[in-house]
């Protein structure tokens, strides 16, 4: 019987919900690439609820105990005292979400003498370090497309708060104002800006489709061009790479994963490139920008704003300089965890348990590494290309 370990994000400070905003989800059939939703045998919790924190389990306790497995919850992740680290030791499985990543470094990893499978629930793996997971032959799988399209919503939102300055007319309004050209001194239309997609996988493609009917010029660069019939239907200009993107466009939005090769990718010489006042959004991973460039571009007005929900690390400490540099609109880590997208990756993750302890094979587009290399999603997305 499997020892598994669950990192959730603590219950909201007044208490875990007893009622909901709304009654019920929509029920959505497929993925847009005509990928299913997960499919497990059955789940224990309501769709709505909130299960990425500590009391919603993500609605698995009932399933893992009934199987004579046992279930350890924490939200204390940080340090060497922790309780996930003290409860690692003898872990056979580590699962966490990205808005709370329990960090699996080599150190962690070589002290998990049974770890065999860190599921990520949700998407971006990036907190496993990948290599030690290579070499000691551990399974890592997320639930790919589970919150894509919820992260591509928050992408438009936050386009949108940056480009019309949303976040100073809304604290004009609760503080009692009225100045009109206090609030519109750096409003803008994003109608006919150029807009660049770095990255156009599952999220890219998903902002590509939302942001066309604005009336915007659409570019994007990625490793693998999409179909000539995908460009032609969004007027496309593709870019082979980020150098040529990031010097054409007004907005840039960035949805590569977090890897050897977009660490760091947003610096001082790429941001000095970019057109004077432009605006960047990443709901990618926040260790792909240089965090103090970002500040030192927004304070020098070479970026006119950025926006994401991403940060290094997580929780970002209080003294984080993004939480209080000028023309930001950044949020914490939700767009991937909203009460729709924990449905689909706690069913997700059950699926992938289900399995995994039947002996059944993974869903090649849940498997970012296993049985010594990179497999499926991550072989595409993760791994070098040669
Ligand atoms: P995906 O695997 O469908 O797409 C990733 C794309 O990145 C692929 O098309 C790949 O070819 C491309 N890519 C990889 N390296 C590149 C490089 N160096 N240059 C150009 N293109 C490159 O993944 P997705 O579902 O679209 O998610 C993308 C990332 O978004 C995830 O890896 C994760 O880090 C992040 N994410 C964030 C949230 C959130 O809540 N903010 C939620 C889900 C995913």
């Amino acid at each position: 019987m499997a020892k598994v370990l669950l990192v959730l994000y603590p219950d909201p400070i007044d208490g875990y919900p007893p009622v909901y905003a709304r009654d019920s989800l929509p029920v959505i059939e497929t993925y847009p690439n005509g990928q299913t939703l997960p499919t497990p045998e059955a789940i224990d919790f309501t769709p709505g609820e909130l299960l990425g924190s500590v009391s919603g389990e993500l609605g698995l306790r009932k399933f893992l105990e009934d199987a004579g497995h046992t279930l350890v919850v924490t939200s204390d992740k940080e340090g060497t005292d922790s309780e996930f680290e003290r409860e690692l030791v003898d872990a056979d499985v580590v699962i966490s979400q990205p808005f709370w990543p329990a960090y699996l470094t080599p150190e962690r990893i070589a002290k998990a003498k049974n770890l065999t499978l860190a599921v990520t629930a949700g998407i971006g793996s990036d907190h496993v370090d990948l290599a030690s997971a290579i070499e000691r032959g551990i399974t890592v799988a997320e639930v790919t497309y589970s919150n894509s399209i919820g992260v591509a919503e928050h992408t438009v939102m936050q386009v949108l708060a940056l480009v019309r300055d949303f976040v100073p007319q809304y604290k004009i309004v609760v503080e009692g104002g009225w100045n009109i050209a206090d609030a519109v001194k750096r409003s803008y239309d994003l109608e006919g800006m150029d807009v660049g997609i770095f990255a156009a996988g599952r999220i890219g493609r998903a902002v590509i489709e939302r942001l066309a009917p604005f009336g915007v010029k659409l570019h994007y660069n990625d490793r693998y061009r999409l179909p000539a019939e995908v460009e032609a239907q969004y007027n496309l200009t593709f870019h082979e790479d980020i150098r040529s993107l990031v010097k054409e466009v007004d907005v840039l939005t960035v949805h590569a994963p977090l890897t050897d090769e977009t660490k760091g990718l947003l610096d001082d010489e790429l941001l000095g490139t970019m057109r004077r006042g432009s605006y960047i959004v990443n709901p990618a991973r926040g260790a792909i920008a240089d965090r103090d460039a970002i500040v030192r571009a927004l304070e020098s007005g070479q970026l006119a704003g950025y926006a994401g929900d991403v940060w290094f690390p997580q929780p970002a400490p209080a003294d984080h300089p993004w939480r209080t540099m000028p023309h930001h609109a950044m949020t914490p880590h939700t767009s991937g965890t909203s009460l729709n997208g924990q449905a689909r990756y706690a069913a997700g993750t059950r699926e992938i348990l289900e399995n995994y302890f039947a002996g059944r094979p993974l869903r090649p587009e849940y498997l970012i590494v296993e049985g010594g290399s990179y497999a499926g999603t991550g072989a595409h997305s993760y791994a070098k290309k040669d």
